[in-house]
C-alpha cells in the first residue's frame, strides 16, 4: 500500500444515522478508488486490538465500546497522495474543529463519534487493511 492507499472505516454512528451512502459519495468523488470494502461489525475484544495504539487513553474504554456499538463500513482507498488527501477530506478529530465541507463536518456527531476513520501513515494504513482484508479480497 506504499504512498497511494489509505484505510477507512465508516463509524457506527454514521452507518446508524443512514450516512453510509452520502460519505461513500463524497469518497469517490474526491477521486479515491475502493480497493476493498464490507460491511462488518467489530467485537468489543478486536475494537480493542484495532485501536491498542490509544490504549493507554482516557477515552479509550468508551472508544472500544462506541466501535463496537454497530455495524461498520471498513474499506480500503486508493489516490494518489492518498493518506493526507483523506485526512483532507475527512477534516479534524473534533468536528467543531473540522474545515467546512469535510465528512466530519458534516455528518461527526462529537470527537468520539466522529462518523469516519482514516489512517495516519503509510504503514498504519497497511496494518489497518490487513486487520479487515485477506489478499483475496482486494482489487
Ligand atoms: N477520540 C475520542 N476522544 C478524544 C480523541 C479521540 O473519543 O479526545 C476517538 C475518536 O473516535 C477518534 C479516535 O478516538 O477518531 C482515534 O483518535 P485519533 O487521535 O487517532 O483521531 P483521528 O486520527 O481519528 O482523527
Ligand atoms: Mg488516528
Amino acid at each position: 500500500m506504499a504512498g497511494n492507499r489509505t484505510f477507512t472505516m465508516i463509524k457506527p454512528d454514521a452507518v446508524a444515522a443512514g450516512n453510509i451512502g452520502n460519505i461513500l459519495a463524497m469518497i469517490n468523488k474526491a477521486g479515491f478508488k475502493i480497493i476493498a470494502m464490507k460491511l462488518t461489525k467489530l467485537s468489543s475484544e478486536n475494537a480493542g486490538k484495532f485501536y491498542a495504539v490509544h490504549s493507554s487513553r482516557p477515552f479509550y474504554g468508551e472508544l472500544c465500546d462506541y466501535m463496537s456499538s454497530g455495524p461498520i463500513v471498513a474499506a480500503i482507498l486508493e489516490k494518489e497522495n492518498a493518506i493526507e488527501d483523506f485526512r483532507n477530506l475527512i477534516g479534524a478529530t473534533d468536528p467543531v474543529n473540522a474545515a467546512e465541507g469535510t465528512i466530519r463536518k458534516l455528518y461527526a456527531n462529537s470527537i468520539a463519534e466522529n462518523a469516519v476513520h482514516g489512517s495516519d501513515s503509510d504503514e498504519n494504513a497497511q496494518m489497518e487493511g490487513s486487520f479487515f482484508f485477506s489478499q483475496f479480497e482486494r482489487f
